[in-house]
Parts: structure tokens; sequence; C-alpha cells
């Protein structure tokens, strides 16, 4: 038997949030469409010609991370102080290794950072310039950190800024976390390969206007990123201190694998408990059959599939159906 008829999967998102119809300028959208359809291309590419799903996850995501558009890598959003802080995590569902940055500033694909956390260190997690050293050693490319301002997210630190004041209080970082318009844009990729294994990756620059060394759900596995071959590969994204508090994706993955609940039902009961105590946003989700889900609770989320045909679907809104792209 062969592996060529095994399915193959990917499904990415770009971030869920209170996305506008009204606000979404056409050549935005355009911009949004035309880079979920390279990312789920790219990784299809490594799916197809047999790669892995860890791989498919990266090439995924380092499309969406160089892209201005989402808030990862290029484009992410600035910190109360100006910076930009990128946190990513990736998860290997086959060995269960699992490898993250957080807060790092240099480094131009924190994707690339947390895949080399994973295969050459012992550890899981590193942060900011112990991170920054490490990645720079394993040959990653660094760049000035002025490589990641766009006007566009500077624009929203400053009206955050004046909405807002600063966050630093308990009652001001709630209030932030919840009014969200614009802020998301994270970016993840889960995987299945035709060997079977799943993978999960997440990449983010966290919430516009987040205090001084905040980090978020996205590079704590459980949390923002999980996989496990005996459950599911799920990314998510979304106000991080309540996927934190949840143990999102691990408790999605939970569901799925003690209660054997449908993948999709088991998103919705989580994203449930993260409304319940205040959160929202979105999960992206794939297991070993090939089954996948894209859930979320706010008005939109940039999502994206594709599996053995290599046609690319891609959509925005809650209410409209997915678009076949080129
Ligand atoms: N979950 C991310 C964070 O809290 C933000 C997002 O998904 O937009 O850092």
């Amino acid at each position: 038997m062969t592996t060529e008829n095994c399915p193959i999967r990917l499904v990415i998102h770009g971030g869920a949030g209170a996305i506008r119809r009204d606000r979404l300028k056409p050549e935005r959208e355009r911009m949004f469409i035309q880079t979920l359809s390279q990312s789920l291309r790219e990784g299809y590419a490594v799916l197809a010609a047999g790669g892995s799903s860890v791989d498919a996850v990266i090439a995924a995501i380092v499309v969406m991370e160089d892209s201005p558009v989402f808030n990862a890598g290029k484009g992410a959003v600035f910190s109360h102080e100006g910076h930009n802080e990128l946190d990513a995590s990736i998860m290997d569902g086959s060995t269960r290794m699992a490898g993250a940055v957080a807060a790092v500033r240099t480094i131009r694909n924190p994707i690339r950072a947390a895949h080399a956390v994973m295969t050459k260190s012992p550890h899981v997690l590193l942060i900011g310039q112990g991170a920054e050293t490490f990645a720079a050693e394993q040959g990653l490319e660094i760049v000035d950190a002025s490589f990641f301002y766009t006007q566009h997210r500077w624009d929203q630190l400053q009206k955050a800024i004046a909405k807002k004041q600063i966050v630093l209080d308990h009652d001001l970082v709630a209030d932030s976390l919840t009014d969200n318009n614009e802020k998301h844009g994270t970016v993840g990729a889960v995987a299945l390969d035709r060997y079977g294994n799943l993978a999960a990756g997440t990449s983010t620059g966290g919430l516009t206007n987040k205090c001084f060394g905040r980090v978020g759900d996205t590079p704590i596995i459980g949390a923002g990123t999980y996989a496990d071959n005996q459950s599911i590969a799920v990314s998510a994204t979304g106000t991080g201190e309540m996927f934190i508090r949840t143990a999102a994706a691990f408790n999605t993955a939970a569901q799925v694998k003690l209660q054997h609940k449908s993948i999709a039902r088991a998103a919705d009961n989580t994203l449930a408990e993260i409304a319940a105590i205040g959160g929202e946003g979105g999960l992206i989700v794939v297991d070993a059959n090939g089954n996948t889900a894209m859930q979320f609770n706010t008005r939109g989320m940039y999502r994206g599939m594709i599996s053995n045909d290599g046609i690319a679907r891609v959509g925005i809104f809650a209410d409209t159906e997915l678009l076949v792209v080129s």
C-alpha cells in the first residue's frame, strides 16, 4: 500500500475578531485573501510532495509572517512602549515535541525559531534576548527591530493609547482585551501529512498596546497550540489571557481524546468556556482521520483550508461560504 492516497489536510487562520465588512477596504480584503491562498498553496506543496506536517505548518505560517497584513512577523502590532514583541510556537503530534519563543524583537520568522527550539534544544520555551541569541546561533535570519514597523499598526497603537491610556491595571487590561476591533490577526496552521502525523503552529505580535512583559497564549503549549496524533492538532487566536486560563488547545484535545467529542463540538465547548469568562476568538482543528473544523465566536476569522484535491478555500466572515481561490 502506498501513502499517496492517504488524506492530507492543511487548515490556517489569520486571526479572529470583530472584523467589520463596512470597515474592511476592498484592497485590504484582496490582500488578506491573496495571502491566505498563497499560505495554503505553500503548505500544500510540502504535503503533496510527501513532506511532513511540521514542515507544512512552517511553510504556511512563514507566508503570513512575511505579509504586512497579519499580526505576526512583519506587520505585528505594537506594545504600549512602541515595540513589536513576537511570540510563536509549534508542536509535532507524532513525538509531542514542542518549541516556542516569546517577546522576541529581531527574529524575522519567529515560527522558525520555535521550530529550532523544538529540534535543536532540550527546551520548550525561550524568551527575549536569550531566544534571539539562540536563533542567531542557529543561523536564522535576524533583522533590525524596525523591520516589523508598519504605519497601519503604528496608527492603531496611537488610537489605542488615546482611548485607553496605559494598559496596566487589571480593569484596563480587561477592557482592552474585549474591545478587539482590528487588534487581532494572529496566524496559525494545523496539518495532517500522508503518514498520519499531525502538527500545529501559531505566531503573533500579541495585542495592540499590550503592557511590558505581557505574553499571551500563542507561545504556551496547551493554550495557543497543541498537537498529538492520538487526538488533534489545534491552533488558537483570540483574547490570550482567557485561552491560557481555559488551557484552550489542550482542553479541546482532551474532549476529543477522553470524551470522544467531535472536533467541532469540542472546539465550540472550549470557546463557550472562554466566552463565559469574557473572552473570544477562534480555533482551527484537524484530526488524524482528516476531519477539520474552523470554529469562532467572533464576527469573523480569516481562515482557509486545502486537502488532497489541491483546491484552496478561504473565508473571512461568519455568514459567508468559503470562497474557492485559484
Ligand atoms: N491570542 C493572541 C494573544 O493574546 C492574540 C490574537 O490571537 O489575536 O497574544
